[in-house]
């Protein structure tokens, strides 16, 4: 049988031998998507739904987009694959537009296959450069699932990445549900920073490398950061000789509707910079797999003559960095990074202000550009979570109205791509309207 042969049943049947991510495989009940264009996406017998979860947030380009399938095709036949030790074209194009778009300082860009191994990486030359080894992150974040495998190494490898002291949480800011009783946000990030530099200072600043943060916690709820977190960070960072990561997997290549959410003057009105970038998702709208870190010439030239102790079989994958090119290109050549803002600010945040005014179910509303979460609640007083069986139920009442949602604990998160139409803004909301309680 051919692959266009296999009808929606035989799909749903082959999937039995599929072990799916983060679930409970007995319990799972997957829809069937088959194929997609722009905004949306379809089933096997060609029902269609509007896309406002662009997956796992990372078709920021939307599905398809015929430039950088085309760029994918062209590559394929050209090199479809090339060890990283080589020096090729596409490669080093795509470093260049991805360093076009970091802007100053940067200078070089490391290749990954996503964003769990970008942040290994990253910690990796924060950890050799400082010659420290803890590392100090929220509790509110995700940052990848790897961990084990270079330490499981029996080679040389295993000996520079081999740390007996790990990683130390924090809790940042988050005004609507603050873990500092604050009133305000400003209150809130003077606190959050109060409490990361007693945290700082009781594990002893001389044994921590870095600071990673997501610029915007997004799979922990989008939790946009008030004015003068990202400058306390800094400050504490510099105060210490500590490296600054910011994580822009989810929130970088316009989701915020800037670049980088770190270049967005709402959330770094002072324009802070940090040490290393780490990118994957919307870089390419996860065509191929692919993420990398930005490294500035001070973390570059530590390598100059000392070995760097990381590598990928498929650092740089042509294939991967054909689309880098062709989406950064194609974002540049019909303004999407622009689209996502004007949608914020425009169209999303109006439009779910008045979603929220007409249910009650919706404690806070926070978000801008295309990353958006409706934070559910039981009651709007208590703020207590809306439990998960109401959360099934919208999530089914939304696939049934012919949206893709993208639901995460009491929350959804209204996140389409950056392309994302007025018109589809529109018709989500009537969706959004008709199934929240
Ligand atoms: N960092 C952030 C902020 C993410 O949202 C994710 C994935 O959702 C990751 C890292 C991990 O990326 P990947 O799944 O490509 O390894």
């Amino acid at each position: 049988m051919t692959l266009q042969a296999i009808d929606e049943a035989t799909t749903l049947e082959l999937d039995r031998h599929v072990f799916h991510s983060w679930s409970a495989q007995g319990a799972l009940a997957p829809i069937v998507v088959a194929g997609g264009s722009g905004c949306e996406v379809w089933d096997d017998d060609g029902n269609r739904l509007l896309d406002f979860s662009s997956q796992l947030v990372n078709t920021n380009i939307g599905h398809t987009h015929p430039k950088v399938v085309a760029a994918i095709q062209q590559q394929a036949a050209i090199l479809p694959t090339v060890a990283p030790a080589h020096a090729n074209r596409v490669r080093g194009v795509a470093a260049e537009r991805v360093l076009g778009v970091a802007g100053e300082p940067f200078s070089k860009v490391f290749f990954t296959n996503g964003g769990a191994d970008a942040n290994e990486n990253a910690i990796r030359m924060a950890r050799l450069t400082t010659g420290r080894d803890k590392v100090l992150s929220t509790y509110r974040s995700y940052h990848g699932n790897t961990g084990a495998a270079v330490v499981a190494t029996g080679d040389w490898r295993r000996v520079p990445n081999e740390y007996a002291r790990g990683h130390v949480h924090f809790w940042g800011p988050f005004p609507y549900r603050s873990e500092f009783w604050s009133a305000t946000p400003e209150q809130e990030v003077e606190r959050a920073l109060h409490a990361l530099r007693r945290i700082v200072e009781a594990e002893g600043p001389a044994s921590i490398a870095a600071i990673l943060v997501e610029t915007v916690p997004g799979t922990a709820g989008v939790i946009v950061p008030p004015p003068g977190w990202l400058t306390g960070l800094r400050a504490i960072a510099d105060e210490w000789g500590i490296v600054l990561i910011f994580d822009e997997v989810m929130a970088g290549f316009g989701r915020t509707g800037d670049w980088f959410a770190f270049q967005n003057p709402t959330i770094n009105p002072d324009g802070v910079v940090p040490d290393l970038v780490t990118f994957a998702k919307g870089v390419n709208s996860g065509y191929v797999p692919a993420g990398g870190v930005i490294i500035p010439p001070a973390i570059a030239a530590a390598f100059d003559t000392r070995v760097f102790p990381g590598g990928l079989t498929y650092s740089g994958h042509p294939l991967a960095m054909a689309s880098i090119v062709a989406t950064i290109d194609a974002m540049r050549e019909e303004g999407i990074v622009d689209n996502a803002r004007r949608i914020g600010a425009e169209v999303l945040a109006p439009a779910l202000a008045g979603l929220a005014e007409r249910h009650a179910v919706i404690g806070d509303v926070r978000g801008l550009g295309v990353f958006w979460a409706l934070d559910l609640v039981a009651d709007p007083g208590t703020k207590t979570p809306l439990p998960p069986a109401e959360m099934v139920r919208i999530k089914h009442g939304l696939l049934g109205a012919g949206l893709l949602p993208f639901v995460q604990d009491n929350r959804v998160h209204v996140v389409p791509p950056c392309i994302v139409t007025d018109e589809q803004v529109a018709r989500a909301i009537a969706i959004y309207d008709a199934v929240l309680p």
